[in-house]
């Protein structure tokens, strides 16, 4: 009954890897999915809470490590922190702007090329199936030139890491 809101691919791999989906884990899973794309740990703990008050933080943070190892859900270090989605059932990479932030999704065939090119010459088999490149998109190149200057974090992560500092 929890499962069904979960993509074709999620549902096949928690059956093939005989994934224990208690009811809390389907609760985790299902606040990510709800969600979509480019979700912070606190969205989720957020999410989460509203439905069961008494989750703790480091349950949540140990689950999203266990779905991270049996690939139910994507997580990638974004500028200042982690980003999680659902293992799509389209394989994708994302373009994001480290200026404007916008995010461009490209197929998975639009490295293919690289990635067998990388094997020819190393022998190297790419496994992961969800990158994020970080760079400038067209319209930021346009107005400031190809140059970043310093490293900015991403707008999700800003509050988060001003509570940190503030608390430490
Ligand atoms: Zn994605
Ligand atoms: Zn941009």
């Amino acid at each position: 009954m929890f499962i069904r809101s979960l993509n074709e691919k999620v549902q096949r791999r928690i059956r093939n890897y005989g994934f224990r989906l208690t009811p809390q884990r389907a609760m985790i899973l299902n606040a990510i999915a709800r969600r979509g794309e480019h979700v912070t740990f606190d969205e989720i703990l957020h999410d989460v809470r509203n439905v069961a008050p008494s989750v703790s933080a480091a349950t949540v943070y140990r689950n999203l490590d266990t779905f991270s190892r049996y690939r139910l859900i994507h997580g990638n270090e974004v500028a200042g922190g982690k980003l999680y989605e659902l293992a799509s059932e389209q394989t994708h990479h994302h373009l994001i702007c480290h200026k404007c932030w916008g995010d461009t999704k490209i197929e998975a065939e639009t490295v293919r090329k690289l990635f067998t090119q990388l094997d020819k010459q190393t022998g190297f088999l790419v496994l992961g199936e969800h990158y994020v490149f970080m760079g400038l998109c067209a319209d930021c190149r346009k107005q400031d030139g190809d140059t970043l200057g310093r490293f900015h974090t991403h707008p999700k992560f800003r509050s988060t890491s001003s509570k940190r500092s503030k608390a430490s």
